[in-house]
């Protein structure tokens, strides 16, 4: 029996990832009193993006796991770049994505009075002081990584005159960038960060979105975040790979805080999600937004969380996907096709399959009456039993798609051509008899005949013809608009590129508007925001928030398949 249970506990330890491995062990060994406490600590400048996707899987993943809580944690040490909007914007991406936080939510302002006074005690203690200088002749000082670098000539001030001028610093006595507090460590470490870092600024001209005007000094991240983690009683604080040279000083300053033999956080980092046609950061993010690139954090050509929900994306496609590269000690770049597999996978499980032509060209049949509609069964969904079917309007003129016809055509085209028979889908078997041109040549209409003893699902209807079109009966038709997406980028590691300003790499095709697309009443009357569909034979689509009553809008999530992948090989 024992044995069993070793056995189940074995086999279930080797599909853990290995920050999973270390919470699992740390929990085997009676660490924290048995406690699992992780958070996610976005800082409020900015919206998610499918980076803080993989941290959010993460930290909230493990704790679910496991048994442990996940506190939300607003990093929000700087009033300059931050705002209540992306507060709110976060709030929501974490609960699209799946995940609830329940009453821990938790800000690092929350903590700047005990900051406060820890930084006061470090002063008084000798190990802090106030330096004049300005930011250039601080990081001036800094050496290198194989060269020591000098002491401040303000380090050796008395805890006196530091308390005193910190103090004044907090009443606003002095200007933004006059003075910093900085650690007295060590201008010679190995560690770049433990040369003196600097434990607060001062910030004036913006007041916070929670504290307002009341302080003037703000902590930095360094001396901010193992403390906010120390004070909720975070065990593993699971951060990113950039964050491993910043471990030995967020050790420093929590031990600062916590007794002899008292609990202490622990901070494990594992790699950042980084996608090929993607840039990720959010200065870079902001940048596209406020200069007008994209139409806002949201635009679905974004890879923020809330781009990929406007666009159509699924959370279950975007967790399939952060499952499916995983979580590693090495910096990777992961292909964004991907994530689109993972997206065409679950919208193919999903989506209500419905017609939409989106480049129309009229198709009369002549022998079928003026005035007669049938309607025919189309099937909502064949990857769901459940999902039931669907009436669609047949009548004598129809749109099909322009592509769909050639009047000449290769060897291999299995479309309508003259004297060809294709099927309507869900219909007829119809065959082209001629075609209609304007002046210029171009077609206008294609006449065809159809053959009545064959509607689909019907006895006799078993004879094959190679091609099936996609229709919409043209009385029947309710006019759209799409948006055809692309890549926003056009090249493969726009943040690698030295060369131009990653401006300059945006792909100037990202988005085509295309307007007059024929869509089918059943799908008319369901587009409603969030609703998925697949335009059958053209891609999976959802509704976008622009549309009006008179104006149904649609993004194009994806197209059926990965066009990339066949240019680039
Ligand atoms: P930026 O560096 O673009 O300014 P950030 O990464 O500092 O943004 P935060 O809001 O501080 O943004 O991040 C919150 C959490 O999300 C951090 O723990 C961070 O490690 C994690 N995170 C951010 N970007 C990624 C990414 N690309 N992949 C995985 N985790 C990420
Ligand atoms: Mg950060």
């Amino acid at each position: 029996m024992s044995e069993n249970i070793n056995n189940c506990e074995e086999s279930e330890k080797k599909g853990l990832n290995f920050v999973e491995q270390i919470v699992y062990n740390d929990l085997q060994e009676g660490k924290n009193g048995g406690r699992l406490n992780t958070r996610f600590p976005p800082e409020p400048n900015g919206y998610l993006h499918i980076g803080h996707a993989k941290a959010i899987c993460m930290d909230f993943g493990v704790a679910e796991k496991f048994g442990g809580t996940c506190n939300l944690r607003f990093d929000d040490t700087n009033p300059v770049k931050e705002d209540v909007e992306y507060v709110d914007a976060i709030r929501e991406d974490i609960h699209w994505l799946g995940f609830d936080w329940g009453d821990r939510e938790y800000y690092a302002s929350d903590y700047f009075p005990q900051l406060f006074d820890l930084a006061v005690r470090m002063i008084k203690e000798g190990k802090a002081y106030v330096d004049d200088q300005t930011s250039e002749q601080i990081a001036a000082q800094k050496g290198t990584p194989t060269q020591p670098g000098q002491n401040s000539p303000y380090r050796d001030r008395t805890p006196e005159e530091n308390l005193d001028l910190f103090m004044r610093m907090n009443a606003g006595e002095f200007p933004d960038g006059a003075r910093v507090l900085r650690a007295k460590i060590d201008m010679a470490s190995d560690n770049m960060h433990f040369r003196d870092p600097v434990m607060y600024r001062i910030i004036t001209k913006y007041p916070h979105h929670r504290t307002g005007t009341q302080w003037k000094v703000y902590p930095m991240y360094d001396f901010a975040h193992g403390q906010s983690d120390f004070f909720e009683g975070v065990t593993h604080s699971i951060c990113t790979l950039e964050f491993v040279p910043h471990r030995p000083l967020y050790e420093y300053f929590a031990k600062e805080l916590a007794g002899e033999g008292d609990y202490c956080p622990r901070q494990i980092e594992f790699n950042r999600l980084n996608l090929t046609y993607t840039v990720m950061s959010k200065r870079k993010l902001l940048q596209l937004v406020q200069e007008g690139h994209v139409a806002g954090w949201d635009d679905p050509r974004m890879p923020t969380i809330s781009g990929m929900r406007r666009r159509g994306y699924t959370p279950e496609s975007i967790r399939n996907f952060i499952d499916t590269i995983g979580y590693t000690k090495y910096e990777a770049l992961n292909s964004v096709s991907l994530l689109e597999h993972a997206v065409r996978n679950d919208l193919n499980r999903v989506a209500t399959r419905v017609m939409a032509v989106v480049n129309p060209v009229k198709l009369v049949i002549t022998n079928y009456p003026e005035d007669k509609v049938e309607q025919v069964c189309m099937e909502n969904n064949p990857e769901d039993p459940e999902s039931g079917v669907h009436q669609m309007p047949f009548s004598r003129e129809i749109y099909i798609e322009r592509d769909d016809f050639m009047e000449n055509p290769p060897k291999k085209f299995f479309r309508l051509a003259p004297g060809g028979e294709v099927r309507l889908k869900g219909a007829y078997i119809i065959k082209c008899e001629d075609t209609v041109k304007d002046a210029d040549g171009n077609i206008i209409e294609i006449r065809c005949t159809y053959d009545p003893d064959t509607l689909s699902g019907m006895p006799g209807s078993m004879r094959k013809v190679k091609g099936t079109l996609h229709w919409v009966s043209a009385q029947h038709a309710v006019d759209a608009t799409v948006r055809m997406y692309d890549r926003l980028f056009n090249v493969e590691n726009p943040a690698a590129e030295t060369e131009r300003d990653f401006r300059e790499l945006l792909n100037p095709d990202s988005m085509k508007v295309v307007e007059g697309v024929k869509i089918e009443p059943y799908l008319a009357e369901m587009a409603k925001e969030g609703a998925k569909f697949q335009f059958q034979r053209v891609g999976y689509f959802t509704p976008d928030k622009d549309s009006t009553d008179g104006n149904l809008i649609f993004n194009r999530t994806i197209a059926l398949k990965d066009t990339w992948e066949k240019i680039n090989k």
